[in-house]
């Protein structure tokens, strides 16, 4: 398959009018990668199942693990959910457009391959202008999963989308970094009190103060939850860079010397390691390391926007300089801090050494 390529700058005066023949594709069944303000997406007409299906093809991706639909308004919510819980309306007004997917019962307009065959239906309305006059210009509601291959770090960059879908899909929209770096927050209001199903973009906290009551989601000790989880896509290895990865907990300058003294070991035997620190704690590793491992800093411990924004690309950056360890630390389950420590976890397969 052709992929075809199209940059679009929002600064550009009538630019949305470069998303015309990206819109005409999906509404007539093709796949399109656009960027949204928590990742890339790989979109398709969510009310054609052939088109929906060809995603799950695309990315390689379980057939058990439903997909989110996205809007450009808040009407669209009533042709896709059926009796929209009361909450709905309030964390709508609060938080849409933006990173939160709301899991309500679902319509019969909304085919099964969308749902899993799940009787709910998760549904968002993103804030990214691309996304958003794109969904409109297409006048469906549009599917869309990350626009990564199933397993692998999600894409904040259409180049990360390049190496993994060309040749798979019609179009990929080139509209710069996706901000916030982590996916949506998954909160299932079918039932009382709502259940963060992912952490994710809006934190906990910014949903007690709108609900009161919240459940949250348990970080995870291991990337392999138990049983059969609310949310199918929590159960898989996610996330993952190709490089082995193990994540270091403790005190800041206990975790640099455990960290420096295994980063020696490999080094010494020729295996290519990475590390992941913070703004912080990066002159806690000896200078010797810098010139023998990649370094990443995820960003500022005291803006953790950043670690969330950088996470998923310093990730892709590690395979792309063949690294084979990434060690990271860890970081406080805070705020968005919880959404990265639950990525961060899945990436490492729920490897992790606790001092
Ligand atoms: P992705 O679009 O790749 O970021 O993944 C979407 C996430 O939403 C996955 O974890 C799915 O399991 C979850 N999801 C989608 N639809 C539902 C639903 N109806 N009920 C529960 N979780 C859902
Ligand atoms: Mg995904």
């Amino acid at each position: 398959m052709r992929t075809q390529i199209i940059k679009v700058d929002t600064n550009a005066t009538d630019w949305d009018k470069q998303l015309d023949q990206a819109a005409e594709i999906l509404r007539s069944g093709g796949l399109v990668a656009f960027p949204t303000e928590t990742v890339y997406g790989l979109g398709a007409n969510a009310l054609d199942e052939t088109a929906v299906e060809a995603i799950y093809r695309a990315k390689g991706r379980p057939s058990d693990n439903p997909l989110i639909v996205h809007i450009a308004d808040t009407a669209a919510v009533k042709d896709l959910a059926d009796n929209t819980p009361q909450t709905a309306q309030a964390l709508m007004d609060t938080f849409w457009p933006g990173p939160l997917t709301l899991i309500m019962p679902r319509s019969s307009l909304v085919p099964d391959i969308v749902t899993a065959g799940l009787d709910t239906v998760a549904v968002r309305m993103p804030s990214h202008p691309i996304a958003s006059a794109l969904i409109k210009k297409a006048g469906v509601p549009v599917a869309a999963p990350s626009a990564n291959s199933s397993g692998k770090p999600s894409p904040t960059l259409a180049k990360h989308v390049i190496e993994d879908l060309m040749g798979k899909v019609d179009v990929i929209i080139d509209g710069g970094n996706a901000e916030v770096g982590v996916e949506s927050t998954v909160l299932d209001i079918t039932v009382t009190p709502p259940v963060i199903l992912r952490p994710g973009g809006v934190t906990l906290e910014q949903l007690q103060s709108v609900l009161g009551d919240v459940v949250g989601s348990p970080v995870p000790d291991t990337a392999e939850m138990p049983g059969t989880p609310k949310s199918p896509g929590m159960k898989y290895r996610h996330y993952s860079p190709k490089a082995m990865m193990l994540l270091v907990e403790g005190a800041p300058e206990q975790v640099a010397a455990e960290i420096s003294k295994r980063a020696e070991l490999y080094c010494r035997e020729g295996t290519a390691v990475g590390i992941l620190v913070t703004d912080e704690t990066a002159a806690l590793y000896e200078p010797s390391l810098y010139s023998c491992c990649k370094v990443l800093s995820l960003g500022s411990r005291k803006d953790p926007n950043t670690l969330a924004s950088n996470l998923f690309r310093c990730l892709r950056e590690f395979d792309e300089k063949g690294v084979e360890v990434i060690m990271a630390e860890t970081t406080d389950v805070k705020g968005i801090g919880q959404a990265v420590m639950n990525r961060l976890i899945k990436a490492a397969g729920g490897n992790i050494i606790k001092l």
